[in-house]
């Protein structure tokens, strides 16, 4: 008999963001499978196994996961944020795409979470009001000349772009490569928002401009946001301001 597998996102860190409905399938999962950071977040429960593995064998981690359900199992596998949004739900399709007919037959369940842009930006005001894209900086899975012209294209057209994967040990030199590009293109007042471990206990969020971002302000929990000709701040006495996008653009 075949098991069942949901993929789900735990949200940015909050209990309070977490859904219901991927709580329950953790509740309902006899088996774990993640990367060790978001499993951590996991209330440990008698009886549920674990497999925790390295944040680069997404696709191993996707095979276990079916072969596991395979076997009956009830196995929930776990990303942060949104699970389809740089994460395992696409590593999961891409074993089922290339793996045994039998994988095809699983009742395979996609569960949303809330993706860290939707975070930062509820945090910050409404700066995804008008139209926005998403990008990874990482060049593990793709050409770094792509992730340049990505960006480029993006700017040019006036989206408010939001960086995933902006920064981190491995790749300390990209975001300040990427911001670079960016001073071609964007004005030096447009602002840059960096938004760090939203929803955990060390949240930080830094708004600044594009002539003074830092790229030592972000690290591997870092979403930076760049701010449309549009995006614009409200003073506040006394707090940090709060940061939108108009719903308009004039012709
Ligand atoms: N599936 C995740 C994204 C995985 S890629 C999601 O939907 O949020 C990992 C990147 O997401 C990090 O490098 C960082 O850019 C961003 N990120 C994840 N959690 C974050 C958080 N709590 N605060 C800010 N950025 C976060």
């Amino acid at each position: 008999m075949s098991g069942r597998l949901v993929v789900l996102g735990l949200g940015p860190g909050a209990p309070g963001m977490l859904t219901p409905d991927a709580t329950d399938a953790l509740a309902q999962a006899t088996d774990l499978v993640g990367y060790v950071t978001y499993l951590n977040r996991v209330a440990v429960r008698a009886g549920q196994v674990r497999h925790a593995s390295d944040n680069r064998v997404e696709l191993d981690r996707a095979r276990l996961a079916l072969g596991l359900a395979e076997q009956g199992r009830d196995v929930a596998v776990v990303s942060g944020g949104d699970p389809g949004v740089f994460a395992m739900a696409s590593a999961m399709f891409e074993a089922i795409e290339v793996g045994p007919a039998a994988w095809r037959a699983l009742d395979v369940t996609v569960l949303p979470g809330i993706t860290a842009m939707l975070a930062a930006a509820a945090r910050l005001g409404a700066p995804l009001g008008h139209d926005f894209c998403a990008i990874s900086l990482s060049d593990n899975l793709k050409p770094w000349p792509v992730v340049l012209r990505r960006l480029t294209a993006a700017a040019s057209a006036g989206f408010v772009i939001a960086l995933y994967n902006a920064r981190s040990r491995a790749r300390p030199e990209q975001l300040g490569a990427a911001l670079a590009e960016l001073r071609g293109i964007l004005a030096s007042t447009t602002l840059v928002v960096f938004a760090t471990a939203i929803g955990r206990p060390d949240e930080s969020i830094e708004i600044t401009t594009l002539a003074a971002a830092d790229p030592a302000l972000a690290d591997m929990r870092t979403l930076v946001l760049i701010g449309s000709p549009e995006t614009r701040l409200i003073a506040r006495v006394g707090a940090r301001p709060w940061l939108y996008t108009p719903r308009g653009v004039a012709a």
